[in-house]
């Protein structure tokens, strides 16, 4: 039976115009783990890019206390945390993550994207005003959204425009929020200057931290941390999913900050707690972070690498500020292309479009990870300068 819709339901037509654009999305299957190389639509190709920077999503140990906390906890957490679902693994969780980030208190969420929205859906309104930069991530342009204060975008990384605003702003609570290493483009927030203006126009500021978690920092906890700004950030945010290789997110701040999150943001109250494999892995996951440099190094070595072979063969490179490398092509075809291109030659980096980064900007978003080896990392670079050379 069909059913009977309007023509307004016509959801082929909408497909269709999407397609139009150059805009499609198709899911590719990865047969196996988040390996560094791995087989992907049926063909082997070296994996670059995932945000699993350290290789802690397959790690032995990761993967161990994962099985461990759901034998020991079970397979779910059985209900919101606020019923019955905080179990005494996610305190520890948190107590680890606040030990590490050097904040009173810790708070996880089921995401990123649940714990950004959650976040400033608590604390600003209506009469509040909200700075954004214009590349942060999609699940902190959403929180803006949906917690009806006032919404101002400045351009990125416009400390001038920023100045601007917070020296207009007549709001009741200002805040500030930006990315900490910007998630399509790798380069890093100017932080010691966004909170050097905040502080003078009394201004709180959020920084999401998902992509500098586990990879900046003496003890990888970090860009706050890297700047020495920890006390100076109202919240640092983060994500378990990246570097750490599990799930999830954590809120990191003053008590009273965590105290009014579990009274107040809506997607910590109604949902269900972490589960117990994904707390347990990140719990192993935080722990090598930080008792093994090395590991963030090797992702550095690597991202360098690469950066130098696509640089030197004449392909336009911003500087390396993080394992994100950005190869912007411009139109969405020629992108999708390239990626085709590469994943001929064995290498699999997934192209980036609108609405993920703004129209004219459509890229290859190449990232490292600390597992891949010398060899793969030198197959890869030449393989981008090969599908580039090609699509000239
Ligand atoms: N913030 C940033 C900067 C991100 O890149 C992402 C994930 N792409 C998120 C938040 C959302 O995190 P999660 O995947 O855990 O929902």
């Amino acid at each position: 039976m069909t059913a009977r819709v309007s023509a307004a339901w016509d959801l082929g037509d909408e497909i269709a115009s999407i397609r139009a654009r150059g805009l499609y999305r198709r899911l590719r299957r990865i047969d196996g783990a988040e390996e560094p190389e791995v087989t992907v639509d049926g063909r082997r190709a070296i994996l670059l890019c995932s945000n699993n920077y350290l290789g802690l999503a397959t790690d032995a140990a990761v993967v161990g206390a994962a099985r461990e906390a759901a034998e020991r906890y079970g397979a779910g957490s059985g209900s919101s945390r606020l019923i019955s679902g905080t179990l005494a693994l996610h305190t520890a969780l948190e107590e680890q993550i606040a030990n590490w980030k050097g904040a009173e208190r810790a708070l996880v969420f089921s995401s990123g994207y649940h714990a950004n929205l959650g976040v400033i859906q608590a604390l600003v309104g209506r009469g509040d005003l909200l700075l954004s930069d214009e590349l942060n991530h999609a699940s902190l342009i959403d929180g803006c959204r949906l917690s009806r204060a006032e919404v101002r975008v400045y351009p990125h990384k416009d400390l001038d425009a920023l100045e601007r605003e917070l020296g207009a702003a007549r709001a009741r609570r200002v805040l500030v929020v930006t990315d900490s290493i910007f998630s399509m483009d790798g380069d890093r927030a100017p932080l010691v200057e966004i909170c050097d203006l905040a502080d003078r126009h009394g201004a709180a500021v959020m920084v999401d931290e998902a992509h500098a978690t586990g990879l900046l920092g003496a003890s990888g906890s970090g860009l706050v941390e890297e700047l020495d700004l920890r006390g100076r950030v109202l919240v640092e945010m983060g994500t378990l999913s990246k570097a750490l290789g599990s799930f999830g997110a954590y809120v990191a701040g003053s008590a009273s900050l965590i105290e009014l999150l579990v009274n107040r943001a809506r997607t910590f109250i109604f949902t269900t707690g972490l589960p117990p494999a994904a707390v347990g892995a990140a719990q192993a996951a935080v722990e090598i972070v930080r008792r093994e440099p090395q590991r963030r190094g090797r992702a550095w070595q690597n991202a360098r690498a690469i950066h130098a072979a696509i640089g030197s063969a004449g392909i336009e490179m911003p500087p390396l500020e993080s394992p994100i490398l950005p190869v912007v092509l411009g139109e969405e075809d020629r992108t999708m292309q390239a990626c085709e291109r590469l994943l001929e030659r064995g290498v699999f980096v997934q192209g980036i479009r609108p609405p993920t980064v703004p129209a004219g900007t459509s890229r290859l978003r190449a990232t490292v990870m600390a597992t891949h080896s010398d060899e793969q990392i030198a197959r890869a670079g030449s393989a981008i300068v090969e599908a580039l050379r090609e699509l000239r």
